[in-house]
């Protein structure tokens, strides 16, 4: 009951969430006024500052802090048979399932995830009840390990587990269904158990190009951003005289015909991906693939978000192309999802399109004196639901208390400085006496180094609020006492302290704490 309730509540916040992205200039559904377009977005005026400001600490993060990191804007349009040689063709497919009830299409290997991941629910909570029942005295591991009911739900998960991964394995997809049977899986929707057969679905977009009907060739919009890197593989290894190993890193659009788009922008039809392809000398693929895990959890930790919200899951199955693979996960509102996947892709990618361009794709190896295709060890990140996960993590409510003692609720959205669309909001107490003038010289001096925004309508109070909801970290009120003094008072967004400073240590404080350095510091 407890569960539910805490989930009920979770589901409330969440739809809050999507509300506030819409009315505060986040998020905004795509062709809204012709009733949208299932599962594609559009960024508005704040959106899309939080997303630039996400893109430039991931593509810092490796081309700046990586001498052997270089990056690249490939086209989204390529030629068709590099999604042949990459499998893509043939084998990017989901397994979906249809409930002739309510006519709802999911995907079969989701419905199962789901399943597991009702069984850990029922685990964490009998954890979580028994913390409180014993608490300092509480020792989890030995708890876990022989508590009945924990062992009866963990024997179930594993067994669940492995059946799954089996079926996924082998492609499976009678067992797929079978599963959903046995486990007694029912629609959300019509509640009943009424499934069709589970079938492959290809994800991947198409279209014409060229001018004639007969000379048109049929092209695919990319599904992910990795390919791009691949076949400029030797043009960047070339050009930029690279050394193995080494690194090239792309952000870009993609684009999936996902079956089942759910949950805001979490899955998205149309997208933007982060990704790296770091190409290492064979035999060492499995060492780097660990240190890119560790590399990329601290980037996600160093936001300070909690890193008890962050996990690693490896991977059920392993893709046609890979020797390892791991997720980050974070917990969403909706419990732990992938946010960032970490493959090892051996020298799949690269040999396919040595194969089926006919062209020699291979490093010279100096230190060993000879010539081989690299591995790659890739981390791929999208860049929304990364936005997803950082307004998630940022959206607060709380009970304030107003100057009156009268208690109020504060929406506030807990954005890294660094990344927060705007950084300071200057703001003259009244209308007139010169304070608006003196406002806007202090911005005049400071829209050089920061996004600033300047606000002179309702109450102080209400500005704040306005400022706090769009995760403004700092607000700046000129008063009268500025012109003779030239101090102002800082308000910080977190904590609500105020305090008086000569607006000639402003640029100052505030660089302190939006500075990506912050952030770049804790990626050692
Ligand atoms: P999933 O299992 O959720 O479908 P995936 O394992 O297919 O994802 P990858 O191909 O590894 O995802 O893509 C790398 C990253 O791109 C994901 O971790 C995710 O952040 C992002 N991504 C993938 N598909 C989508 C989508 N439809 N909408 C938004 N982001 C996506």
């Amino acid at each position: 009951m407890l569960f539910n309730l805490l989930f009920m509540a979770q589901e409330d916040l969440f739809k809050k969430l999507i509300a506030h992205c819409k009315e505060y200039g986040y998020v905004f559904p795509s062709s809204e006024i012709y009733d949208g377009l299932s599962a594609v977005y559009d960024y508005g005026q704040y959106g899309v500052e939080l997303k630039n400001n996400i893109k430039k600490y991931w593509w810092d993060s490796m081309v700046l802090l990586h001498e052997n990191i270089v990056g690249i804007d490939s086209a989204i349009f390529m030629h068709p048979t590099i999604w042949k040689a990459s499998g893509h063709v043939d084998a990017f497919n989901d397994p979906l399932i249809d409930n002739r009830d309510s006519k709802k299409r999911y995907r079969a290997d989701v419905l199962i995830e789901e399943q597991l991941a009702k069984i850990e629910g029922k685990i964490e909570k009998e954890v979580e009840k028994a913390k409180g029942r014993f608490g300092e005295s509480f020792d989890e591991a030995q708890f876990r390990a022989t508590n009945g009911r924990v062992l009866e739900s963990q024997g179930k998960w594993d067994a669940l587990h492995n059946r799954f991964a089996e079926a996924l394995n082998n492609a499976d997809l009678a067992e797929l269904k079978q599963i959903i049977e046995d486990q007694e899986i029912v629609c959300p929707i019509s509640g009943t158990r009424n499934w069709t057969e589970v079938r492959q679905f290809n994800l991947m977009f198409s279209t014409d190009m060229g001018s004639t009907a007969d000379g048109a060739m049929k092209i695919y919009l990319r599904p992910e951003t990795a390919q791009g890197i691949f076949v400029n593989y030797m043009n960047v290894q070339k050009s930029g005289r690279m050394k193995i190993p080494f690194g090239i890193a792309q952000i870009g659009k993609a684009f999936r015909n996902e079956i089942v788009a759910r949950q805001f922008i979490f899955r998205m039809r149309e997208f933007e991906q982060m990704e790296l392809q770091f190409f290492v000398r064979p035999g060492t693929e499995l060492e780097w693939f660990e240190k890119w895990k560790e590399l990329r959890i601290k980037w996600h930790q160093a936001l300070g978000f909690g890193t008890e919200n962050y996990r690693f899951h490896v991977h059920e199955k392993l893709a046609h192309y890979a020797n390892a693979a791991v997720d980050i996960e974070y917990r969403f509102p909706f419990g732990f999802k992938e946010v960032e996947g970490i493959h090892s892709r051996t020298d799949y990618d690269l040999s396919q399109h040595q194969k089926f361009s006919g062209k020699k794709i291979q490093y010279f190896d100096p230190e060993l004196n000879e010539s081989y295709v690299p591995f790659v060890v890739e981390t791929s990140i999208g860049v929304d639901r990364m936005f997803l996960q950082i307004i998630s993590a940022a959206y607060h409510e709380e009970v304030v208390e107003d100057s009156n003692g009268q208690k109020d609720t504060r929406v506030v959205l807990r954005l890294p400085a660094p990344i927060a669309p705007v950084k300071l909001a200057v703001m003259p107490l009244i209308k007139k006496d010169g304070l608006p003038e003196k406002a806007r010289e202090i911005i005049d001096e400071l829209k050089f180094d920061f996004n600033c925004q300047y606000d002179e309508k309702d109450s102080i109070g209400k500005r704040y609020r306005r400022q706090d909801a769009i995760g403004t970290p700092f607000c700046v009120t000129v008063d009268h006492d500025t012109a003779a003094d030239n101090t102002v008072t800082i308000r910080y967004r977190d904590t609500m302290l105020q305090e008086r400073v000569e607006i000639s240590k402003l640029r100052d404080i505030i660089l302190n704490e939006v500075s990506f350095r912050k952030l770049f510091s804790q990626l050692k």
